[in-house]
Parts: C-alpha cells; structure tokens; sequence
C-alpha cells in the first residue's frame, strides 16, 4: 500500500478536497487501485450533528456514517463506496483509546496522546486503507489521505505527529506528501507571491512533515520566476510544483493536474512510474468541454431554508449537475428561500416575497431537498401546491416528499391541519409521523441511515420505468419521521401514488402524481449515489421533464404572471 498525503497552507477553502479527488482520480487513470480517508480534526464523533449551514451538507453513506461532505467528493471522483471509517474524527480516535482504557487495554500504563492518540491514528489509517472500496476483491495500490483544516491549527498537531510518524514507517518510496497553498497575485504590483506558501512548508517541516509536491492555487499560471523561489525555499524540485489556477469547471481539474504532469511527479515519489500506464481521461474530457459549451439552459428553483450557502446542497447540487449534462443543458439554479414564499413575509418584507415567487414561477422544474426544523416549512408547501396545481416538474427529497404529502392532504382531502408531528406535535392530522425506532433523546446517529431497500409497487410509475424496471433499488436514507401508514389508504383513494414501499410494505418511500408531467416524492436521497457519467435517474426524470418542449425562456414565464 502506497499513501498521499494532502495538506492544506495559508488559508482555508483552497478547495484541497478537489484537488484530493483529482489527485485520486489522476493515479486511477493511470490503471491504480485507489482508496482514500478524509481526517477532521474535530472533537465531534461524526458530521451528523453539525450544522450544514456551517460545515456544509452531510454526506450520507452506505452504511448510514454521517461523514464530511468531501467524502462525497471522492465517491463521485472515484466512482467508489466509502465507509462511517473512511472519515476519522478527533472524537473517534479518543473514544476508541478510552474505551480501550476502561476495558483494561493498557493496565498500568499512563495513556498519552503520545504514543496511545498517536498510535491508534496509525493503526486506525492503515485498517482503513486496506478496506476495498471499489467492488474488488483486496485492497487498493494507493490511498489518498486527506487532512482537514490548515497546517498551524491547535486540533491538528496530533494527527500531523502521527503522519510524521507514520510516514517514516512506511519508508521512502511509500508515501508522498502534497502541500496545497496559496500564492496570492497582488494586484498592485502583478506580482505572485510566495512567501505565505514558504511560511507554511517551513511550518509543515517544524512539525515534522516534508512537503514532496506543491500545488499552489493561484489566478494564474506560475511564472518561472516564483517556481524557482518556492523550489530553493521549499526544498521541492521545479517539476513537482503545481499550479491550480482558476479554471471553467471542477471537471478541468484533473486535466490541469495532468497537464502539468503531476501523475509523474507523484508516481516518482511512490515509485510506481514502472508499473503504471498514462492517464486515461478521454470521457472527463470531453465531460468538462461538454460542460462549458452548454448555453441552453434549464431553470430549476431550489427551496430550501440554507439558500446562501451553496455547500449546504452539494450533493444535491452534483446530482442535478450530472442530469443536466446528460440532458445537454446548462444547470440554472435559482435559490428561493423557502420562508420567503410565505404570507407573513408578504407584509413583512413584500419585496423578498415578490422576488420567492416571481423565481419559483420563472423555473422549469421545483427540486425541494432534505431538511430538519419547522423554518420555511409552509413555504416549502406552497411551492409543493403550485407545482401540482400548475403541473411543474417536482422533486421533493426527504423532507420535500413529506411537505408533498402535507400539502396533498390539506388541499385535496380537505385536512386542513394535516401536518407532520415533527412541526406540530398536536395536529389532528398527522400525515406523517415519528418513527417508531427512533430516539427522542439522542440525537446523534439515532436516525433511520444509509442504504435502505425500496420495493417499487408495480412497473408502470414513472420512477419505476426512470430506474430501468428494476422491482428494488437501494439508496440512501436520513430521516425520523416518515409517512403515517394509518393514512395511506385515504391519501391513495384522493389520488397519491405510492409509487415505492420498504420491504414490509409499511413504509412509503416514493410518491407519485398520475397524470402530472412530473411529480415524485423520495423518503431517500438520491443525490449521494449520483456520478458524473451516471445520474441519479430521479434527477435526470426531473431535469429531463424541465426541459421538455414544453419549456418556455425566463422573460416569457416572468412577462405572464
Ligand atoms: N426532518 C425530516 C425527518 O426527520 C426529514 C429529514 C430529511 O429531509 N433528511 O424525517
């Protein structure tokens, strides 16, 4: 097993999960086997109680770990399946050593982060490592190891010391160090700046860790002349220096890598440059230039509660990226924030109401995501009501399909409390309703996770006909409450389709609307499976149904109302 490490200098959001991904993706095009860990140095067991509006979206996994949203990164780069132990905490790593300790592990001994922190982070990387995450049988030629947070910070000297460690235990020639940094333009004088990313390697190698390749993210390409400074001063020869700049799409990214020929450089230091092949990356080509010559666009509005923070979604926002492409359409999301559409920001605030409504009735198709919390919720059912009502396409994930199924009970059975017991613990209505396996006390992993069976209800649905006619489909779920099967009968006779159900038949978890062009419901997300060359088939039913003849442009939709 051969491992990279990757570090991140200067400053935060370089975009090193990417530049991770990429570097995975590089040595996979070469013919590798290749797995990868994301290290966050947090005190938090795991991203399943942190805030998506901080940290962004939490990814889910197979088999229901709660990670960092760069694991989804990698599973969508990689085209591979993660596991709750590919993403390690700082929270993990101490509950393991002293749950240890209460067992009597070490009796006798004084537990220290050095050797015992240190010690379990080494055993709990290469365990890891070797766990194939490709469908294949033994474990993978290179792990890509990407280490949260920024060289300097206080929480991440532990796992540095046992990187450090680790590296000079698994020898030269085993493990590849690669620093990405920042090398600001300073528009004044036009000059790309390296002392920051000296001050970070130097900081790096206090610590314990030489940086063999730099990737530095700057506008521009470097110039000669800052390579050759960072070389002497970064101990790093001229070719092993990377530049990052700016380019069209994160599709390009890999291709910036192998362009400047950082597979080689890479390759050198593993010494695997004998046993590989050049990058393969043909279909990633003509993907990113497929991407960036899109100009018809489809317009889909997106109504959430975290609308200003883009990271909140990614996955939902990767997903419907993949269907746009495959459907040969420039992705438009437009963000409504979901309490804007209510009545009461009418009065309060009727210019943000007025521009909610005038961008949800502009779009071709409505996607309302996952969410937790009552904030927007009856401006998530109002955008629900006028996609049935108004018959356009609807993708309700999560917490969008039990808004939908609120809003059908209220309109069309008439129920005009119905809701679900999450936002009004005493509805007379309860369409949906805690599960009856959950927690009400722990919040953290105590939810309904990761990879559930749905069975679908006959092959006549559209989801069913979307998902090539399979009777059951495998994905990911995340959620407490679901829909109130004492209801179910009601809610099918008005005319709701329960398209998809669990394996007892109990649990609804795909709605649909007959006779709608597209109106579909999910309890799972269907986002996490998705891959660039593979979209998730609710995804595509959307972005496929937004852009249908049908279609009419923004002024036109904007001119009617
Ligand atoms: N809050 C809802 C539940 O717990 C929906 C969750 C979600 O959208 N992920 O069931």
């Amino acid at each position: 097993m051969k491992y990279v490490l990757v570090t991140g200098g200067v400053v935060s959001g370089l975009g090193k999960g990417i530049t991770a991904s990429s570097i995975g993706l590089i040595l996979k095009a070469c013919g590798l086997r290749v797995t990868s860990i994301k290290i966050d140095p947090y005190l938090n067991t795991d991203a399943g109680t942190m805030s998506p509006f901080e940290h962004g979206e939490v990814h889910v996994l197979d088999d229901g770990g709660e990670v960092d949203l760069d694991l989804g990164n990698y599973e969508r780069f990689l085209d591979i399946k993660l596991t709750r132990d590919n993403n390690i905490t700082t929270g993990k790593i101490y509950q393991s050593v002293i749950d240890k300790e209460r067992k009597g592990d070490y009796l006798g001994q004084t537990v220290q982060v050095v050797p015992h922190i240190t010690d379990a982070i080494q055993e709990w990387i290469e365990r890891v490592a070797s766990t194939p995450v490709d469908g294949k049988e033994g474990p993978a030629d290179v792990c890509v190891i990407e280490l949260g947070g920024t060289i300097g910070d206080i929480e991440s000297i532990p796992f540095i010391e046992a990187l450090g460690q680790f590296s000079y235990r698994v020898g030269a020639g085993n493990f590849c160090l690669i620093h990405v940094s920042l090398v600001p333009v300073l528009t004044v004088v036009g000059e790309q700046k390296t002392k920051p990313t000296q001050h970070s390697v130097k900081e790096l190698r206090s610590l314990g860790l030489a940086a063999n390749i730099l990737a530095c993210r700057s506008t521009t390409e470097l110039d000669g002349n800052a390579k050759k400074k960072l070389s002497r001063f970064c101990h790093v020869p001229i070719e092993n220096i990377i530049t990052l700049y700016d380019v069209s799409n994160i599709w390009r990214v890999p291709l910036l890598l192998r362009d400047q020929k950082a597979h080689e450089a890479i390759l050198k230091v593993l010494n695997l440059i004998c046993d590989t092949k050049e990058p393969a990356l043909e279909e990633w080509t003509s993907r990113a230039d497929l991407c960036d010559l899109l100009h018809e666009p489809v317009r889909i509005a997106m109504v959430g509660k975290y609308t200003g923070v883009a990271d909140s979604y990614l996955s939902v926002l990767k997903a419907l990226l993949h269907a746009s492409v495959a459907c040969h359409r420039k992705l438009c999301v437009d963000w409504v924030p979901a309490s804007d559409l209510e009545d009461a920001t009418r009065e309060e605030n009727p210019n943000a109401y007025k521009s909610a409504w005038k961008l949800l009735k502009a779009a071709d198709g409505i996607l309302v995501p996952g969410g937790f919390g009552d904030r927007g919720v009856e401006g998530k059912i109002l955008s629900a009501k006028y996609a049935r009502e108004k018959k356009i396409p609807y993708l309700g994930i999560c917490l969008g399909m039990q808004i939908a199924v609120i809003e059908f009970a209220r309109s069309v059975l008439g129920l005009h409390d119905a809701n679900s017991t999450e936002f009004d613990p005493n509805t007379q209505n309860p369409c949906v309703i805690f599960m009856p396996e959950g927690s009400k006390t722990h919040m953290g992993g105590t939810m309904r996770l990761g990879s559930r069976r749905t069975y679908f209800q006959g092959a006549s649905s559209k989801s069913a006909k979307l998902y090539g006619n399979q009777s059951y489909i495998d994905e990911r779920h995340r959620h407490r409450y679901e829909v109130n099967p004492d209801m179910v009968l009601r809610l099918e006779e008005a005319g709701l389709a329960f398209a998809g159900k669990d394996e007892n038949g109990n649990r609804m978890e795909i709605i649909e609307l007959p006779g709608h062009p597209y109106f579909v419901g999910v309890q799972f997300h269907p986002e996490f499976k998705s891959r660039p060359g593979k979209p998730s088939a609710l995804f595509l039913g959307l972005v496929a149904a937004a852009s249908g003849p049908g279609g009419r442009s923004f002024e036109e939709k904007y001119q009617k109302e």
